[in-house]
């Protein structure tokens, strides 16, 4: 049964993943690279509980003993040395298979040999990051959705190896989570971001070719297609860097040109302005009100 989990990578998914784990019951082992990532992140899972506490919505309000109870229950730290008693590890670290890699190679001699691996990649194969572990039987994808607190789904991905026991204690871990599973075969980008991606791909052309401002994209499509957010202030909101490594993972795994990303988003990961958490993408976040760039 799983109680203990571990979660790599203290960023916007991580600290997500943390918050939802935490407030469920679980005890919870939070890592970075960094420590300045780590303090962010307890910052804002506080602050997010916080808000929970303060909920307009009976299904997500939250008692200030609950929120300081999953406070109690995180636990962050650099590096990888806490792992050793943890049930489930959930990877959520930059998404770059290499660093991914690195992780789980670093990660699996630490680890209970019972111990389950999950990934949050939004694209990258679970069969081959499976491959670089110890314990590819045990390995799977768990993708939750940005914000975690708030989105309802986690897709569930197997790869070749994954047994059904390990499948089975997934599943149930997402109902424990009060979130909702779905099924995706391991295909490059899963489900949602297979049919996400190009759409705000797509979307950053249509800025590209001078089709439309930045206002014009996102009121279109929140006015047009009855989309809650436009999507370039969703790309903003997922990253920009994370955008690119998807496309690039769907250009490179089904080799079809339809896919190619667009070189506005190039641009804008190579200036570094990789949206809402970096403070500018197709967004300025610096004052009070986001402001299109163009
Ligand atoms: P992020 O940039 O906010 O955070 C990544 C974190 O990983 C950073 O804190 C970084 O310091 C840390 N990190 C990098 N290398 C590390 C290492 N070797 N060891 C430990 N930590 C390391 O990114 P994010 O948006 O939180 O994305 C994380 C993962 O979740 C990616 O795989 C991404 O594809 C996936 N994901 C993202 C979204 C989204 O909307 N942003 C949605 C679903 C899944």
């Amino acid at each position: 049964m799983i109680q203990k989990i571990g979660v790599i990578g203290a960023g916007q998914m991580g600290n997500g993943i943390a918050h939802v784990c935490a407030l469920n019951g679980f005890d919870v082992v939070l890592s970075d690279i960094e420590a300045g990532q780590l303090e962010k992140a307890m910052k804002s899972i506080e602050r997010n509980l916080e808000r929970q506490v303060h909920s307009k919505r009976d299904d997500h309000r939250i008692t200030d003993a609950e929120k300081k109870a999953a406070l109690g229950r995180i636990h962050p730290f650099v590096g990888l040395d806490h792992f050793g008693d943890r049930d489930l590890v959930i990877e959520a670290a930059t998404e770059k298979e290499e660093v991914k890699v690195q992780i789980l190679k670093e990660l699996c001699p630490v680890l209970k040999p019972e111990a389950i691996v999950a990934t949050n990649t939004s694209s990258i194969s679970i069969t081959r990051l499976a491959a670089v572990t110890d314990r590819p039987a045990k390995f799977m994808g768990m993708h939750f959705m940005n914000p975690v607190p708030l989105m309802q789904l986690v897709e569930l991905i197997r790869g070749l190896a994954t047994d059904e026991e390990t499948y089975r204690s997934i599943k149930e871990l997402t109902e424990k989570l009060h979130k909702t599973a779905a099924p995706a075969e391991d295909f490059p980008a899963f489900i949602v971001n297979r049919i996400l991606l190009p759409m705000i791909n797509e979307a950053v052309y249509t800025l590209y070719e001078g089709v439309g401002t930045v206002e014009a994209i996102d009121t279109a499509m929140k006015l047009g297609a009855n989309h809650p957010m436009g999507p370039l202030e969703l790309a903003d909101f997922i990253g920009l860097d994370t955008c690119l490594a998807v496309m690039q993972v769907l250009y490179d795994g089904l080799a079809d040109s339809k896919y190619r990303p667009c070189p506005l988003l190039v641009k804008y990961v190579e200036a570094g302005w990789i949206g809402k958490k970096a403070g500018r993408g197709f967004y300025d976040y610096s004052g009070e009100k986001p402001i299109p760039t163009r």
